[in-house]
């Protein structure tokens, strides 16, 4: 596999994994760099001295290129960007916010820059702002989700006809079928999220990574629009807030029952009650905890396998 990602990250392989609040820290992000995809520490989730302390450590554990994901509306964005800067960290993924407002900035550091979107608008947007390359994440994704509820399969072809840079599918990506259908869809990457929170060296509570290999089919919902819209899996926090809702329940309402720190207290700590679950809709194909080798190693078969199907199917129709 080698196309216009894999050179613009200087990877072996089109995989990248997502830079995911709580469960990302350095240990997944390298030991996904040493198998040859691209790892990515979550900066959402770490304190300024938290984010130096991962970077350096993630630097220690490979020699092979990672990126830090960094949400724009994370509240010290300015001080990780220095530390960023300060590590020559070659690649930043940006998201949930608006594209023009770094990109430049971290170019002209010879940062490579990618932005996360759900939407064609949003694509246009990222490439207007001169990102290098761009996440488009459909519906079935966990955690923070595109507003439109527009699925990978609809959004994926749509964002490919309208944008020149490369393209990298996310959102319901767990296997190595899948990942062929993305590439067959327009991407020429892949990002995966809940495949690698359920691995031995994400940084998740072993809690919630047993009832993310637990869940099945139905057990997630995307919620909480009003707010930001988000992807969790069924729980105590989440009937509540089905429960506010059904007493029509205000945005200030809704702000309130949030509270601070929920992702933390369900993906850290292990709050499997009231701690908010953050997950996509893929977990219900997961079934084990494995180390980041083995997954790479069963979906590299997967996908080849698939591959060579799709070689010597007779053209049916
Ligand atoms: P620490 O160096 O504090 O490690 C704590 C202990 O947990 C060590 O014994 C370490 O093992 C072990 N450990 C940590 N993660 C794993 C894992 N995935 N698998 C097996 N053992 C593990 O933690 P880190 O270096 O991982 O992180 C540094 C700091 O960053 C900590 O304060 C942590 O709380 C924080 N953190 C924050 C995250 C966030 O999203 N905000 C995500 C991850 C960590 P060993 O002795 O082998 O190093
Ligand atoms: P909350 O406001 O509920 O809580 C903030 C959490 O972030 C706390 O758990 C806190 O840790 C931790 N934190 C790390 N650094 C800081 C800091 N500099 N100031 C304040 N808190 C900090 O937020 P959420 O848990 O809902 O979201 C956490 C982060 O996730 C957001 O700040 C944002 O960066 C990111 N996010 C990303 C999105 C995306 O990429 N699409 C969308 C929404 C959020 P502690 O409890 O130890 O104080």
């Amino acid at each position: 596999m080698s196309n216009r990602i894999c050179e613009l990250f200087n990877v072996r392989y089109p995989i990248i994994q997502g830079g995911m609040i709580w469960c990302s820290g350095w240990r997944l992000a390298s030991a996904v760099s040493n198998e040859g995809g691209l790892g990515i520490i979550g900066s959402g989730s770490m304190y300024p001295e938290v984010l130096d302390e991962h970077i350096s450590k993630c630097k220690s554990a490979t020699n092979k290129p990672f990126a830090v994901n960094l949400p724009m509306l994370y509240p010290d964005i300015d001080k990780h960007i220095e530390t960023i800067i300060k590590h020559k960290v070659p690649i930043v993924f940006t998201s949930a916010g608006n594209p023009k407002t770094y990109t430049s900035y971290l170019k002209q550091h010879n940062i490579t820059v990618v932005h996360v979107v759900s939407s064609v608008k949003f694509a246009l947007k990222a490439q207007e702002a001169g990102v290098d390359a761009v996440v488009a994440e459909g519906f079935e994704a966990g955690g923070h989700n595109g507003r439109d509820e527009t699925t990978t399969l609809c959004l994926i072809p749509m964002v490919s006809k309208a944008i020149q840079v490369p393209l990298i599918a996310a959102g319901g990506i767990g296997t190595g079928r899948a990942i062929l259908a993305a590439m067959n869809l327009g991407a020429e990457g892949v990002q995966m999220g809940s495949r690698f929170v359920a691995s031995e060296e994400s940084s998740a509570h072993e809690g919630f990574k047993q009832k993310v290999i637990e869940a099945s089919e139905g057990d997630t919902l995307l919620t909480l629009k009003e707010l930001t819209p988000v992807r969790l899996l069924k729980n105590p926090f989440f009937d509540e807030v089905v429960e506010a809702y059904k007493n029509c329940a205000s945005q200030e309402e809704l702000i309130k029952l949030l509270g601070r720190g929920r992702a933390k207290k369900g993906m850290f700590e292990g709050d499997l009650k009231e701690g908010e679950l953050e997950i996509g809709q893929v977990s219900g194909l997961l079934d084990n905890v494995l180390p980041v080798k083995t997954i790479f190693q069963e979906i590299l078969d997967e996908y080849h396998i698939a591959l060579n199907e799709q070689h010597n199917t007779k053209f049916l129709f």
